[in-house]
């Protein structure tokens, strides 16, 4: 299977494709695939002809202190992964290719949904996914393309992005992988000590206690809330960053008391690694 480098050899690729009459689907990654991945690829192979898993560490939705060159990378062993489950091309381009020397343009999805959950640790991290996105976008022009709800957040802003600019791009949703101890699975938990490794099933173990007591019947916001911050500040080694309830899948304001779909986020910081996790609960 081939490793397209540039958009010119992976939009020729395409269009050939597109002759001959195949659907094209679209995972985009950053790499390191894990069985997270596997699941999108899965799920694109399943209902497309043709699959394009990108696979481009985006600089502009690092901050620069962030951990951009530390990004784990092997693209022979993501190109072997995404080959079994039956992807026909890897689409790696350099950061050049994308980012050529006088681009300037940003296309950014406004208003409070980029600011809140991980918008607001992390400012201009959605307008680099909006950004980079669009050009993915324009290059690959899939039917379909495919998120984790892992990045629950991202997703919506994804919806966003395709109903505001109108692009013809079906959005597919798939739910979040875990461990067999329930540590959502991520790129980023190899920076995790063996000690951290343990610390962060407190994210999981917090969100199944939020799950529980909601399933109890308790209903006030500022209860769910509290016994999540107080979960996770009782591990030494994590930080938490935030712990938020919003309704889903607009990520719109809850009442004090819950009702609805909720969606629960949480992000937590070890000495290398943030983590995020999150449930939606449907209380009817
Ligand atoms: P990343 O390579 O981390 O940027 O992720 C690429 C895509 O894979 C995003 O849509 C993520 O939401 C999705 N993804 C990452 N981890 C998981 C997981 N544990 N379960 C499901 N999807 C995931």
């Amino acid at each position: 299977m081939p490793v397209y480098q540039t958009v010119k050899e992976m939009t020729g690729a395409l269009a050939a494709a597109r002759r001959g009459g195949l659907s094209i689907g679209l995972v985009p990654t950053m790499g390191a695939l894990h069985e997270g991945h596997a699941s999108l690829i899965r799920a694109a192979c399943a209902e497309n002809d043709y699959v394009v898993v990108s696979v481009f560490v985006n600089p502009t939705q690092f901050a620069p202190a962030e951990d951009l060159s530390a990004y784990p990378r092997d693209l022979e062993k993501d190109r072997r992964l995404a080959e079994a489950i039956g992807a026909r091309a890897v689409f790696a381009p350099s950061v050049e290719e994308m980012y050529p020397e006088g681009d300037s343009t940003w296309v950014e999805v406004g208003g409070r949904l980029t600011g809140l959950l991980c918008g607001r640790s992390r400012p201009t991290h959605f307008r680099g996914v909006t950004t980079v996105m669009t050009k993915f976008f324009n290059i690959i022009r899939p039917d379909r393309t495919y998120f984790g709800q892992k990045d629950g957040q991202q997703a919506q802003v994804m919806r966003r992005l395709l109903t505001d600019l109108f692009l013809p791009v079906e959005l597919k949703i798939l739910p979040i992988v875990r461990e067999k101890d329930d540590l959502a699975l991520s790129s980023r938990n190899i920076y995790l000590s063996e000690d951290e490794r343990r610390a962060a099933l407190v994210l999981s173990r917090s969100l199944k206690e939020a799950r529980g007591r909601l399933e109890n019947g308790e209903r006030s916001r500022a209860a769910i809330l509290d016994g999540l911050k107080n979960a996770v500040q009782s591990e030494p080694l994590a930080v938490l960053d935030y712990a938020e309830i919003y309704n889903f899948p607009d990520l719109g304001e809850t009442g004090a008391e819950l009702s609805g779909q909720v969606f629960i986020g949480l992000a937590v910081k070890f000495s290398r690694a943030r983590l995020i996790d999150n449930i939606v609960v449907d209380l009817g």
